[in-house]
């Protein structure tokens, strides 16, 4: 049996950087992955959704043409041609990947499915490809996968979700999303400015439910806009084909029929068949318990990425890395103690970091609170963008940014600037003090700053 002394199994966030940086410090290390190098956001997430977007937008914009004094008469959607960027994107990610891991000297990658086999000694025995591997330590970043809720009649319909949209080919024509969340919300606007008409339905009162509701609703009214219909606080009974129709029959009202059915009504955690029980790694409903350093509650073994519980985003799995590096080859110091950010990348995005106004206010500190609208700002105006909004909470006492909240174009590079404040642990005056460039979208992070006082 091959010894390790550091067992990765899962080629996602942390996986992959950990892969390069681990043998260059000494440790012999090997990576298992069951499919492609990158995880969910290179090969199916991220990546591609992003790189469709892009062609989404460009179609919305073509179409507002006339707002900027322009004539495009006819806007042809090549909807195979959009998903084929997306995937050479895909492509070119990964190809990139595998070189670089390729030139890894004292790594090795072996593509398999992989599971925990119990112990050997002070070993771990993992299990890879008809092959037996012992390895010192091990790192689970196994991620997620689509969770497709049992819904009766479900089963008989080729359902799309997230982790299989590249493979359809032909722009649905009518299209039934299920869930009002933040894949939901990008994928229906991404069909519905390609061309589909687009039905969201969703079990709560509000899209982006997680979200405060001034976010939910302006989401809500400017999706809308655009054409997309929300069913909200809906309960499906059933769901049915028909010939070629997909009938969704709802507990009370109206059905809805569709061509075709985007399930994004959560994710599921790769951890079922990850033998995880042999060594006794705890696990609630397949979230991994960790602490602070990542590690479970079996030492050797730690847990990065989605599976660990806590943010699924890929910014926090690659973060994990650094944490991760920092106690197998490092002085154990970076732990899961961060400022956590995150985007909803609908167009206008949202950009988010720190507390919600509702959480700040539930955790009954004394807030100051400032909304800015986008409308306000010269730069928006111009550029033909002026929906959305920035909201602020800071405690009141020491001026730091509690959180902030980014409503508008470009909002997931903006609200960096917030970002880096937290980080700073420095006071709101810090930004509303500084000299900005005019004309700016980043002049509306100042004017929001400006109303904190
Ligand atoms: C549609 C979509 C859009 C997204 N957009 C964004 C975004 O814009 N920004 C953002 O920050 N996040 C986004 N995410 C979330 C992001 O993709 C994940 O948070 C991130 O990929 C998590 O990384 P990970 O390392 O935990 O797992 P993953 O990236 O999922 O990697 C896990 C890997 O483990 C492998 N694996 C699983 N089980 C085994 C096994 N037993 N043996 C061997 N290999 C195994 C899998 O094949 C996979 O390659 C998106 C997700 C989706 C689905």
């Amino acid at each position: 049996m091959e010894h390790y002394d550091v067992a990765i199994i899962g080629g996602g966030q942390a996986g992959i950087p950990l892969a390069y940086e681990l043998p260059a410090a000494g440790k012999r290390t090997v990576l298992i992955e069951r499919k492609h190098l990158g995880g969910s956001c290179t090969n199916f997430g991220c990546t591609p959704t992003k790189s469709a977007i892009a062609s989404a937008r460009v179609a919305h914009l073509a179409r507002r043409a006339a707002d900027f004094g322009l004539r495009i008469p006819i806007v042809e959607v090549d909807f195979a041609a959009v998903i084929k960027r997306a995937r050479d994107i895909v492509h070119a990610h990964r190809s990139a990947m595998e070189r670089d891991l390729a030139e890894t000297k004292n790594t090795r990658l072996i593509i398999a499915q992989a599971r925990l086999d119990g112990r050997d000694g002070d070993r771990f025995r993992v299990v890879a490809g008809g092959e037996t591997l012992l390895a010192d330590q091990v790192i689970l970043d196994t991620g997620t996968r689509s969770f497709i809720p049992s819904i009766d009649g479900i089963d008989r319909i080729d359902v799309i979700h997230a982790g299989n949209w590249l493979e359809t080919t032909s722009l649905p024509s009518r299209l039934i999303v299920i869930g009002g969340g933040v894949i939901a919300l990008e994928m229906a606007q991404f069909y519905r400015r390609l061309g589909s008409t687009v039905d969201v339905i969703e079990t709560h009162a509000r899209i982006a439910a997680t979200e405060d509701e001034d976010v939910s609703a302006t989401l809500r009214e400017l999706l809308e806009r655009e054409g997309i219909a929300f069913h909200l606080q809906a309960k499906i009974e059933r769901i049915e084909k028909q010939s070629d129709e997909i009938v969704v029959r709802m507990a009370s009202g109206p059905s809805l029929a569709g061509t075709h059915l985007f399930v994004a009504a959560g994710r599921k955690p790769n951890t079922d068949d990850l033998g995880l029980e042999s060594v006794g790694v705890i696990a609630e409903r397949g979230i991994v318990n960790t602490d602070e350093r990542l590690s479970t509650n079996v030492r050797g073994i730690w847990a990065a990425g989605d599976i660990r519980g806590g943010p699924m985003f890929t910014h926090t799995a690659w973060d994990d890395y650094r944490v991760l590096y920092s106690q197998l080859a490092g002085d154990r110091s970076r732990t899961t103690e961060r400022v956590v950010p995150y985007a909803i990348f609908t167009d206008p995005e949202v950009g988010r970091v720190g507390m919600t106004e509702r959480e700040a206010r539930e955790s009954g500190r004394e807030i100051k609170v400032a909304r800015y609208e986008i409308a306000k700002n010269s730069k928006a105006v111009e550029i033909g963008e002026p929906d959305g909004f920035i909201k602020l909470i800071a405690e009141a006492a020491s001026g730091r940014l509690l959180g902030a909240t980014v409503v508008c174009h470009e909002a997931a590079e903006l609200v960096h600037v917030y970002i880096d404040l937290m980080n700073a642990r420095a006071p709101f005056t810090v930004i509303r003090d500084a000299v900005y460039i005019h004309p700016t979208l980043a002049e509306a992070v100042q004017s929001a700053a400006t109303r904190l006082g």
